[in-house]
């Protein structure tokens, strides 16, 4: 857990202004492994997708999940601050930027081969019909995943502290202004041209 914050704090250039606390629980997230809410965040251990084991796939899972929920605390750090005024990004924003800062906390700890990570991701999607990423909230691996590729494509060769300066200007400015001013794109319009381009 250190270790991701202290990348996150790295990259993004900030560092969390309230500690954090996880908390490992020994039972079943009804399918969700982990679950964050302000500056608090829960991994479920006890169920059945647990991945077990000590081999490197498992570990990885674990430092990937733990990475996840550690970002969604930097999202909820910069954005609310003493006298901030949130807009709360919708979901594909803040599940696919805490799948894609983990993900590239993990390939960092491994030195992995980014589009090779980025291929499987599409690999795994392919062929699958994936409800729309605007539909609202869906806790499947497969919205997941897709929220993650969209956000590859988004991010680009960007470095991840755009991440940072979005959230920070989703505590002041609507987080349609702060998408267009750090992306230089309307959401509406990137999201549309994702759903419709088919996974390749
Ligand atoms: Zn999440």
């Amino acid at each position: 857990m250190e270790g991701a914050r202290r990348f996150f704090a790295q990259q993004t250039g900030r560092d969390l202004k309230n500690d954090i606390t996880v908390e490992v629980l020994n039972k079943d997230g009804d399918r969700l492994l982990g679950y964050s809410y302000g500056r608090r965040a829960w991994i479920f251990a006890g169920g059945a997708d647990w991945p077990t084991g000590v081999g490197l796939e498992a570990t990885s899972i674990k430092q990937s999940l733990v990475a996840h929920e550690v970002f969604h605390n930097f999202q909820w750090d910069l954005q609310y601050t003493d006298d901030s005024l949130p807009s709360r990004s919708p979901f594909w924003i803040l599940e696919g930027s805490a799948e894609y800062a983990a993900a590239k906390y993990v390939a960092q700890l491994y030195a992995a081969d980014w589009r090779q990570f980025v291929e499987e991701n599409r690999a795994f999607l392919r062929g699958k019909s994936v409800p729309r990423l605007d539909a609202g909230t869906i806790t499947t691996t497969d919205i997941y995943v897709k929220a993650f590729l969209a956000f590859d494509a988004l991010m680009g060769a960007r470095p991840l502290r755009v991440l940072g300066d979005y959230f920070e200007d989703t505590g002041r400015m609507d987080w349609r202004n702060a998408f267009r001013k750090n992306f230089d794109l309307d959401p509406v319009a990137y999201l549309e041209q994702f759903e419709l381009r088919p996974l390749p």
